[in-house]
């Protein structure tokens, strides 16, 4: 059969587009089963199937598209966009992961030169740009799991590359969540298995230092792990309390704060470890974090997150205490002043918060009736300003007194410090999310990115 060309699509073809847009995957299966119909056909842009289905962020379409065969490399389209460049653009961290799974190239540039992750990052849409930066190919670690030259056993027993890969492409490098990602597994929490593993790490990590296309940020990141590992291996072998030891340790808040000074110590004590001093990236990290006193902003893995994530600027959701796993929405019912992902991140972190609890607490309810009473005077002043504008004056302002209100707040407090024990995890408001799906535009938001890239070129 002739390769698609662009524009020439059946009937059917044409269909299933529509229903990829509606997001009808019954209908679009029975499409696919007909002999009409192409997987990897073309509509006038040059735009699979596959490529609409990324950009309309349908994840349930993309996965049934790659299950017939369409090709996730496809580079037919008109200005070279590719399917991952199209889930980069929508938004969508499932279809790019799913995306990068499926195989597709990261280095693959479009007619102007930007990577996927370029292009995701210049539409604002980092926690793609974090998912691609941070995929690792499966295979790469698979290449450890066969013996290499002279070595009569692999590197890494087959059973271990999958939980291993699952921590090296996790974006959130808490030590608290790499240390519970080992924990969940035992044939990763072992010490034998932590030896092996760590070891491949620092290879691949010396891999990335020395091929041509030199990775440092990658290479970083698996230093770090190594080093996490490294420790995993010294509670485990030493420690009672094992793993648990060990997050507690990574927890334990100091008297005067809570601040995790082991856990900052531990970070930065990895990055300083790093094998290859001449790196660009480590000497930048040294210098964000060597005049940092400890306990202050920022914090070593605040560092080091953005300089692995590539991700810049402010943050829009809240992160969990525990684990650093981000868009946490539970709040400490007490001091309301800790965010966690679930009870169990709560329940972990409790030994340590509830010496601080009740301090936060009180500065939480100082902080809320400062904001109070400067509401009420910012009102005071507006009412009068009001009052001044339609009579030209007036002593109307009296009414608003402060009294009753402050009781109010008086009362409150009052209720809650009958609480004993905090309850754990009260749900709150959920923080606003950015939407998971694109942007619905007529437009195409592919188009604008396009427009502007081509702008910043001339
Ligand atoms: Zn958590
Ligand atoms: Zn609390």
């Amino acid at each position: 059969m002739a390769p698609p060309r662009r524009g020439d699509l059946s009937l059917e073809e044409k269909d299933l587009l529509g229903v990829i847009a509606r997001g009808n995957a019954e209908e679009a299966g029975r499409l696919l089963g007909s002999k009409n119909v192409r997987v990897n056909c073309l509509d006038e842009h040059g735009m699979t199937p596959l490529m609409h289905a990324a950009y309309k962020g349908k994840v349930d379409m993309c996965r049934l598209l790659l299950r017939h065969g369409a090709d996730v490399n496809c580079n037919e389209h008109e200005h070279g966009y590719t399917a991952l460049m199209f889930a980069g653009l929508s938004g969508n961290k499932e279809i790019t992961w799913m995306m990068l799974e499926a195989g597709a190239e990261t280095d693959v540039v479009n007619s102007v030169g930007r990577t996927a992750a370029q292009m995701a990052a210049f539409v604002g849409q980092h926690d793609c740009v974090t998912v691609i930066n941070n995929f690792f190919p499966r295979e790469r670690l698979d290449y450890y799991t066969k013996p290499q030259g002279l070595d009569k056993e692999p590197k890494l027993p087959v059973k271990l590359a999958g939980p291993l890969h699952k921590i090296i492409t996790t974006t959130n490098m808490h030590p608290v969540k790499i240390v519970l990602l080992v924990k969940e597994n035992p044939l990763l929490a072992d010490v034998e298995a932590l030896q092996k593993c760590y070891r491949v790490l620092d290879l691949i990590c010396e891999k990335c230092m020395k091929q041509k296309d030199m990775n440092e940020v990658l290479a970083m990141k698996m230093h770090y792990i190594s080093c996490i590992f490294q420790k995993c291996l010294t509670f485990l072998k030493e420690r009672e309390d094992k793993l648990d030891g060990f997050i507690k340790s990574l927890l334990k808040g100091r008297d005067k704060d809570g601040f995790p000074v082991y856990q900052e110590k531990l970070i930065r004590e990895s990055i300083r470890k790093f094998p290859y001093c001449e790196a660009t990236l480590l000497q930048q990290l040294v210098r964000s974090i060597a005049p940092v006193e400890i306990g202050s902003d920022p914090t070593a893995f605040s560092v080091l997150t953005q300089a692995i994530t590539g991700q810049v600027g402010f943050v829009d959701a809240e992160f969990c205490t525990t684990c650093g796993g981000k868009g946490a929405n539970k709040r400490c019912s007490v001091c309301k002043m800790v965010m966690y992902c679930d009870q169990n991140c709560q329940k972990i972190h409790w030994f340590t918060h509830k010496k601080v609890c009740k301090t936060l607490k009180e500065i939480h309810e100082k902080q809320e009736l400062e904001a109070a009473k400067e509401k009420r005077k910012q009102e005071k002043r507006q009412k009068k300003d009001e009052v001044q504008l339609v009579e030209g004056s007036s002593t109307s302002e009296e009414q608003t007194d402060a009294g009753p209100d402050a009781t109010k707040e008086a009362d409150a407090n009052h209720a809650t410090d009958q609480v004993e024990e905090p309850e754990f995890t009260k749900e709150t408001e959920a923080p606003a999310l950015p939407p998971e799906g694109p942007v619905e535009s007529e437009t195409g938001l592919a188009d604008i990115a396009l427009q502007k890239i081509q702008g910043s070129e001339e």
